[in-house]
């Protein structure tokens, strides 16, 4: 990731900071009122030591942004923050999280906005991802766009000109668990429901179908690699499908087949002008050979499967922000708050 960050004095004011709260790591960026970083700040989560803790780091994090751009923290506008759900976005609580154990029914918004004293427009995690992307990334040039973030889970992001779709439930926009595969063989999904776009298209779903193929026989220079001791990832498939390794490839086909079976519901549903792929497994991007036989995949499988003119005048393509797409979202949403 090319972070480069504005100096104070080229900066569009207002400024607002957006706070990515993830199972591993905290992000926090201090962003100018056109999406440009003008402050970045970094920490692990620490999920353990619970809810408050946290919250009370996120808190010192908008104050170390602001003291890193040299203005007073109540010259920050407003306070974004994305967190992982499923959320009670009105209420401000994270109902269940999973990767944040003991966390359930925490008022995240409140608590972080009382450690910062600035007001916290509150998130999902994907939600932000998509709006940073909408406004400064790879959708900076679209008026709607659905985003797709593949990593542990299956994020998923519904932007329309400028409203964040979250539902009427918290629960809008959760791309990862439309059904794709509703037969009796359907695979689990980590929300508890049975064939689930998440349960066949994230990365953890790549590294189970990869240990299924692998102990069922599969041979090649990826299962060499595993036999060798080399952890199994996607970046293994990825690195294995690059030098020819059948069932490497297969696993990317197949993964894209199943990517691709989702979109088009999402295309039939919202019709957006782009939908956006970002997030860790993402196989290197377009310019990799891998990450372009990847999209390229998912192209095909979405024209065989909608009209004729949606997939021709529907963009497919990969996020450009990469992981600081949440934070500098969540500021964006903050601004839209912000400017009401
Ligand atoms: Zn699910």
């Amino acid at each position: 990731m090319n972070r480069t960050t504005l100096p104070l004095s080229a900066a569009t004011l207002p400024l607002y900071a957006g706070v990515d709260l993830g199972g591993t790591n905290i992000k926090a960026a201090l962003v100018d009122d056109t999406g440009r970083i003008v402050a970045f700040h970094t920490e692990p989560t620490h999920a353990t030591r619970g809810p408050e803790d946290a919250a009370a780091r996120m808190g010192r994090a908008v104050h170390a942004l602001a003291a890193q751009a040299g203005i007073a923290t109540a010259d920050v506008a407003a306070v974004g923050l994305g967190s992982p759900g499923p959320l009670d976005i009105p209420a401000g609580r994270i109902v269940r999280a999973g990767n944040l154990p003991g966390w359930d029914d925490f008022p995240l918004r409140d608590r972080v906005a009382a450690h910062c004293g600035r007001p916290v427009t509150f998130a999902n995690d994907a939600n932000a991802a998509a709006y940073g992307e909408f406004w400064v990334g790879s959708g900076r040039d679209e008026t709607s766009l659905v985003m797709l973030t593949l990593g542990t889970g299956v994020g998923g992001g519904i932007i329309i000109g400028d409203l964040n779709v979250e539902g009427a439930h918290s629960h809008g926009s959760e791309c990862g668990h439309i059904l794709v595969d509703p037969s009796p063989e359907a695979r689990a999904c980590p929300c508890g429901q049975p064939g689930h776009l998440e349960a066949y298209a994230s990365a953890t779903a790549v590294v189970r179908r990869a240990d299924e193929a692998i102990r069922s026989g599969g041979s090649g220079s990826l299962a060499r690699a595993v036999a060798a001791g080399e952890p199994l990832t996607p970046i293994l498939v990825g690195r294995e499908c690059a030098a020819g390794d059948p069932l490497a490839t297969a696993l990317v086909a197949e993964t894209a087949r199943w990517l691709g079976i989702g979109i088009v519901t999402l295309m039939h549903a919202i019709d957006p002008e782009a939908v956006i792929i970002g997030g860790a497994m993402t196989f290197g991007g377009e310019a990799d050979p891998v990450g372009h036989l990847f999209i390229e995949a998912v192209r095909a499988e979405v024209r065989s499967r909608t009209f004729p003119l949606l997939a021709a005048q529907t963009a497919i393509r990969y996020a450009s922000l990469g992981g600081d797409a949440g934070a500098i979202g969540a500021a964006g949403l903050a601004r839209l708050a912000h400017r009401g």
